[in-house]
């Protein structure tokens, strides 16, 4: 056994999250070692991204260039064969006013390449990037993590000490545990078979970069368009499937997109593609949870090792670098003495947790557009026919106690206060069809909520703080004796704190 270092923070992980925290603290002039068990680029899911990760984070990074270079299909949002609307309605970014212009685009990346673009930037920003190491467990003394036991390439076994370890390793996460344990969600018990198409279809115009989603009686499927031909092609199905459609991927598969007619059609000249990284029919379930908490002395939880929630509308890799974002601020606050530990992770924690729990009800309330009586996928996900405890247990725990936020708590009052918000974003929905639905309407309404309204707009502000090239004066504190970022993005201040200098 070796001893290595020395290190501020220890990473595991060279996902989103993980390079995005490690790149931010090293930016910060603190010293990263980022710990990586495959050797990339290696294949990922979660390839539809939003704004904010592209126009807020990677900007930030100083990635955006090669973002560009990459000629990622630009998004401009999703089409939804979703409510009882029988017609493909849209959902562009551009019309909302808070991410107009520019920065309305997003893009469908392949994760191969996206991930290394950003594994390989925190590596330039002087993170020690070491491929091919797996982290085994964390050290402790007491109740605080003091650094981590690791294996490199060779099988030699090594131990770092650091002020924290950050778990950036995915939904698989071992190390997780050490913080606390994970709560799944039962609504979103649902699970995932999805591979890769070379040929099929594309939406008309300047919508052909879009996310396409078509609800059918059994689950929903993703439609995301990689390329101009290869595309990637999921379908989201109840948890009880899963020993069918493992057992037998091929023929589930052909039998989910023959139930699907707009699929179907799409896919009508379209191959698998059956070699190389997007070769296999791959399958994900479990995939919806939060942990019950986000960090303990040490160490700190970033990405799925912290929390997801079902892909509909492709939040994962934006809360992963999100909750990047969050941590490197934390753990910079708390090296250089700025802030104790407890208020500055309590910070991390009460922001990640809200933007979790907005998800975690938006979602609810989409799933519950779908009506369709004869289909126990759709009937068992009905707000009002779920488990009331339970559900209110969890959306409880994961969004709304700890913020404050009593509108994340009230699944009862969902429906109530959609039909009496704010329609300020409800031009947020155009049709592609000419018939006008309550699926439209619906959307507006979710946009219009107070509390989806702040969340964009701390997106809006990730991104103008980036653009701006850092300090601004734009932010609030989220919560009433909380934290706002510091002039660099790179840490908290304290608004109430008195300022000092001339
Ligand atoms: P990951 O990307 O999983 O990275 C974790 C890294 O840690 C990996 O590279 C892994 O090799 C490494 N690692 C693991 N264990 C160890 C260890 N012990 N030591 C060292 N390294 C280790 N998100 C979207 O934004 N858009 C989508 O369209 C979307 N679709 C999805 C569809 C499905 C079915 C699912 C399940 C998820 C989807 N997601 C989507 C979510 C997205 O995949 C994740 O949220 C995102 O990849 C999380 O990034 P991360 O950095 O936390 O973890």
């Amino acid at each position: 056994m070796t001893q290595s270092g020395p290190y501020d923070v220890v990473v595991v992980g060279g996902g989103p999250g993980g390079s995005t925290t490690a790149a931010l603290v090293a930016m910060a002039g603190h010293r990263v070692l980022l710990l990586e068990k495959e050797s990339f680029p290696r294949h990922q899911i979660g390839e539809s991204l939003l704004p904010a990760t592209i126009h807020g984070i990677c900007r930030f990074l100083g990635v955006s260039e090669e973002m560009e270079k990459a000629n990622f299909m630009p998004k401009r949002g999703g089409t939804f064969r979703w409510g009882s609307n029988p017609e493909p309605w849209n959902f562009l970014f551009a019309y909302s006013p808070l991410m107009s212009g520019p920065t309305s685009t997003a893009y469908q990346v392949e994760r191969m390449k996206f991930d290394k673009i950003l594994l390989d930037n925190a590596r330039r920003l002087g993170v020690d990037v070491r491929e091919r190491c797996t982290a085994v467990a964390t050290l402790s003394e007491g109740d605080r993590v003091t650094g981590l036991r690791w294996t490199d390439e060779d099988g030699r076994t090594h131990e770092t000490g650091a002020r924290y370890v950050v778990d950036a390793s995915g939904s698989n996460s071992r190390l997780a545990r050490t913080v606390g344990t994970r709560n799944y969600s039962d609504f979103f018990r649902n699970v995932a078979l999805y591979g890769y198409y070379e040929g099929g279809k594309r939406l008309p115009g300047p919508d052909a970069g879009n996310i396409l989603c078509c609800a059918w009686d059994d689950g929903w499927f993703w439609y995301i368009p990689l390329t101009d031909t290869l595309t990637s092609v999921g379908a989201v199905v109840n948890r009880s499937q899963v020993g069918t459609l493992s057992r037998d991927p091929e023929a589930a598969m052909a039998q989910f997109i023959e139930r699907a007619p707009m699929i179907k059609d799409y896919l009508k000249d379209a191959t698998r593609v059956t070699e190389g990284p997007y070769g296999e029919l791959r399958v994900r379930k479990d995939y919806s949870y939060a942990m019950e908490r986000f960090w303990q002395p040490g160490m700190v939880l970033v990405g799925d090792a912290a929390c997801f929630v079902d892909p509909v509308f492709s939040t994962g890799v934006h809360l992963a670098t999100y909750g990047g974002l969050l941590a490197a601020r934390s753990i910079n606050s708390a090296l250089s003495g700025d802030l104790d530990e407890e208020r500055a992770f309590g910070e991390f924690e009460r922001r990640y947790r809200r933007e979790y729990g907005v998800f975690y009800e938006f979602l609810l309330a989409f799933y519950d557009m779908q009506h369709n009586e004869d289909s126990y996928f759709w009937q068992a996900r009905k707000v009002s026919r779920a488990e009331a405890t339970d559900l209110r247990a969890f959306v409880e725990l994961v969004g709304g106690v700890s913020s404050g936020e009593s509108a994340l708590m009230d699944l009862d009052g969902l429906k109530e206060r959609f039909g009496t918000s704010s329609r300020d974003l409800a031009d947020a929905v155009t049709r592609t069809g000419p018939a006008q639905s309550e699926s439209g309407e619906r959307m507006g309404e979710l946009f219009g909520t107070t509390v989806v309204t702040e969340v964009m707009q701390g997106m809006n502000e990730i991104q103008a703080r980036a653009s701006l090239g850092g300090a601004t004066t734009l932010e609030q504190p989220l919560f009433p004796d909380g934290l706002v970022a510091s002039p660099d993005g790179l840490g908290w201040a304290d608004p109430t704190a008195p300022t000092t200098g001339t």
